[in-house]
C-alpha cells in the first residue's frame, strides 16, 4: 500500500495532522499508533455505569485560543464545565489554585483579613503569582504565607509527582498552578473550557474518520509490514526512541492508576482532590464531574506518579529542567537534519509539557508552516 504520509502515533497531535493533510491536501495517510486505541494519552471508555474514565488521568480541556476551541468544536459538542480542584491541607479541603477563600478556610478570621489586605495592596487583585516568586518577597508576612503556601501545597506534590523539589524544574511547572488574589475557585480562567460531550475517543474518532485516512493499531513503527511505502514521517513518540538514544535517554514520569467503584453516588465534591501532604498517590479522581453524570456508583481513580522505564510504562510528562532540555536539543538538531523526511510534533517529540490546547495549536501550525504550503 501507498501513502503519502505515515503519522506515527493517533494521539491529538498526529489525528490533527492526518485530518489536515487528508482533508485539505487530499493526500493519503496512514496512522499508525502501538497501543489498542486510538487519542493517545486523552483516550476515555464508558465504564458499565455509563462513567466516562479518562483512563490516562484528569484531562479537562480549556483554551484562550478560539480557533483551537472551534477547529475542535466541529468534531465534537461541548458539555459545558470548570473544572475545581480541592486540596487536603491540614485535614481540609481547600481550593487551588490557593486563592482568597484556601486563606479563610485555613486561617483565623482576623488574620486572613490581614492577609488579603496585604496580598491585595502588594499585587492586587486578580493577580496571580507563581510560588518560586511569591517565596522570595521580603515582606516578613507576605514571606510567611509563601512558605506556608510552599511547604503545605508544593512541596510534596511535586516530590510525589516527579522526585524533584519545586526549585529543581524549570519555574513554568508549578507557575501552572499559581497563588491566585481572587475568589474565583476554578482550576484555569480560559474563555473556553468543557469536556467533549461524547467523550475524547469519541471526537479523536470523528477527526480522524475521512476517507483518505488508514488507522493500523497494535504497530509499532519498527514493526511496519514491509509492502507499506511511504514519502514522509511525522512522529509524534519520544524523539530520543526515534533516534535510538543516541545522546542518551531522555527522562520522562510515567503514571499509574489505582481504580475504586464505590457504591455509593458521590465520593468527594470535585473531580479532582489533590493529596500535596498525605498518602503516596497525588490525587483522586472522582470522574463522574465531567459530563455530569448520573448513577448510583461512582468511579475513582487514585494517581501514583512513577519514574518511566522504557519498556515497562509509558511515557506520559517531559520533565522540564535546563540539563533536560540540554539533551533534547541534540536531538532536535538530528530533526533539523531530517526534515525533509520527518517532522517530529507532540508532548513527547518535542519534549514539551504541552496541554491539550498547545498541542493542537502546535500541529495546526506545523500543517501550516511546514506542510500546507509546500
Ligand atoms: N502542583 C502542586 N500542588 C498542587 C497542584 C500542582 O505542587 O496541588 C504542582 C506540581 O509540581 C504539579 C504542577 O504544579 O506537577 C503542575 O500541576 P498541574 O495540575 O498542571 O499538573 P497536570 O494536571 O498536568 O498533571
Amino acid at each position: 500500500m501507498k501513502y503519502d504520509y505515515l503519522i506515527v502515533g493517533a494521539g491529538l497531535s498526529g489525528s490533527v495532522l492526518a485530518e489536515r493533510i487528508a482533508s485539505q491536501l487530499n493526500k493519503k495517510v496512514l496512522v499508525i499508533d502501538k497501543k489498542d486505541h486510538i487519542a493517545g494519552h486523552c483516550y476515555d471508555y464508558a465504564h458499565e455505569s455509563g462513567i466516562m474514565i479518562h483512563k490516562f488521568g484528569p484531562h479537562i480541556f480549556h483554551t484562550n485560543i478560539k480557533k483551537v476551541w472551534d477547529y475542535l468544536s466541529k468534531f465534537t459538542k461541548w458539555h459545558l464545565y470548570f473544572h475545581r480542584v480541592l486540596a487536603v491541607v491540614e485535614g481540609k479541603k481547600v481550593p487551588v489554585p490557593f486563592n482568597l477563600n484556601s486563606i479563610y478556610l485555613l486561617f483565623p478570621k482576623k488574620y486572613a483579613e490581614k492577609l488579603e489586605d496585604l496580598l491585595i495592596k502588594n499585587f492586587g487583585y486578580g493577580i496571580k503569582i507563581p510560588i518560586l516568586k511569591l517565596k522570595n518577597n521580603s515582606n516578613p508576612e507576605i514571606n510567611f504565607l509563601a512558605d506556608y503556601i510552599y511547604k503545605n501545597v508544593f512541596l510534596g506534590y511535586t516530590l510525589k509527582q516527579w522526585d524533584l523539589k519545586p526549585e529543581e524544574l524549570d519555574f513554568t511547572v508549578t507557575s501552572r498552578v499559581p497563588v491566585y488574589i481572587s475568589r474565583d475557585d476554578r482550576y484555569f480562567q480560559d474563555t473556553y473550557q468543557g469536556i467533549p460531550l461524547k467523550g475524547y475517543a469519541e471526537l479523536v474518532k470523528n477527526i480522524l474518520n475521512h476517507k483518505n485516512i488508514t488507522i493500523l493499531l497494535n504497530t509499532h513503527y519498527s514493526k511496519l509490514p514491509t509492502d507499506i511505502n511511504y514519502k514522509k514521517i511525522i512522529f509524534t513518540g519520544p524523539i530520543d526512541e526515534f533516534f535510538d538514544y543516541k545522546h542518551g535517554e531522555l527522562p520522562y514520569r510515567s503514571l499509574r492508576f489505582e481504580y475504586d467503584e464505590i457504591r455509593k453516588s458521590y465520593f468527594q465534591e470535585v473531580a479532582q482532590v489533590n493529596y500535596p501532604n498525605n498518602y503516596d498517590f497525588t490525587r483522586i479522581t472522582e470522574f463522574k464531574h465531567f459530563l455530569d453524570t448520573e448513577s448510583d456508583l461512582t468511579v475513582i481513580a487514585k494517581e501514583f506518579s512513577e519514574e518511566y522505564k522504557i519498556g515497562l510504562n509509558d511515557p506520559y510528562y517531559p520533565i522540564p529542567r535546563k540539563e533536560n532540555d540540554e539533551i533534547y536539543l541534540k536531538y532536535k538538531q538530528e530533526a533539523e537534519k531530517q526534515k525533509n523526511k520527518v517532522i517530529f510534533v507532540g508532548r513527547l517529540a518535542d519534549y514539551k509539557y504541552y496541554n491539550m490546547d498547545q498541542t493542537v495549536a502546535v500541529a495546526l501550525t506545523v500543517f501550516e508552516k511546514n506542510i500546507g504550503k509546500k
